[in-house]
């Protein structure tokens, strides 16, 4: 473990050489908070950016803002453009109906924004994940649809899901209670179910029709 963990450190290292314009994106799950955990130790105040679809589950927001207390977070809600409320009063159940056009809506757009004012953007992304991941660079250039171009850094691209939760354990670091009700892979609520395949962790996003919400897609296309 501790040879994984400082594997990342060197990574985070060579990310940060020269770079001060730093965040990190956090959906408050586990491999999410072992990224933060190490990024904290060389940056405490990092940006820590929250996709606020207003979509989530209860327990998630308690778990954000417990966190955000505890370690003293730099917590930036990144919002969409529309409310919940006025986005539904359009497209009563656009994450039913077109679930591409809510994840632009409400993920991919508003984060691709707030991303336009760093140059070194820090993930907890792992390859095991999913088939879409497979090939994931633990340093590798991201184009904004500005034309900017960003540093991403998945730290973890190698950590198995038994490497993250010795390492939250190691260092202990509370995970969510959702974990506990047998979610493996947590997104919104309306497009989050207990995993059909117990195999695969994100086989309960989207119901399996489709894989990613758009924002680690090269370009966000
Ligand atoms: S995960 Fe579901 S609710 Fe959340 S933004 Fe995407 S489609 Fe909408």
């Amino acid at each position: 473990m501790a040879t994984k963990a400082n594997e990342a450190r060197e990574i985070i290292a060579k990310a940060l050489e020269n770079q001060s314009d730093v965040c990190l994106t956090c959906s408050f799950q586990a491999e999410d908070m072992v990224a933060l955990q190490l990024l904290r130790e060389r940056i405490p105040n990092v940006p820590v950016l929250f996709l606020e679809t207003g979509y989530h589950f209860a327990e998630l927001y308690a778990y954000r803002d417990e966190m955000t207390a505890r370690y003293g977070l730099n917590l930036v809600n990144v919002m969409p453009k529309q409310t919940v409320a006025e986005q539904e009063s359009v497209f009563p159940q656009l994450n039913k109906t077109k679930p591409d056009q809510c994840c632009k809506l409400r993920k991919v757009e508003p984060l691709f924004e707030a991303l336009d004012d760093y140059s070194v953007w820090f993930t907890g992304l792992r390859r095991v994940q999913s088939p879409t991941r497979a090939n994931l660079q633990p340093l590798d250039a991201f184009p904004l649809p500005t034309g900017k171009q960003l540093l991403k850094v998945s730290a973890l691209f190698d950590w198995t899901d038994k490497d993250v939760w010795a390492f939250a354990k190691e260092q202990d670091i509370p995970l969510v209670s959702l974990y506990d009700q047998g979610y493996t892979s947590i997104g919104c609520e309306p497009c989050t179910a207990l995993p059909a395949d117990p195999g695969n962790a994100r086989s309960g996003r989207w119901a399996g029709r489709k894989l990613e919400c758009g924002i680690h897609i090269a370009g966000g296309h």
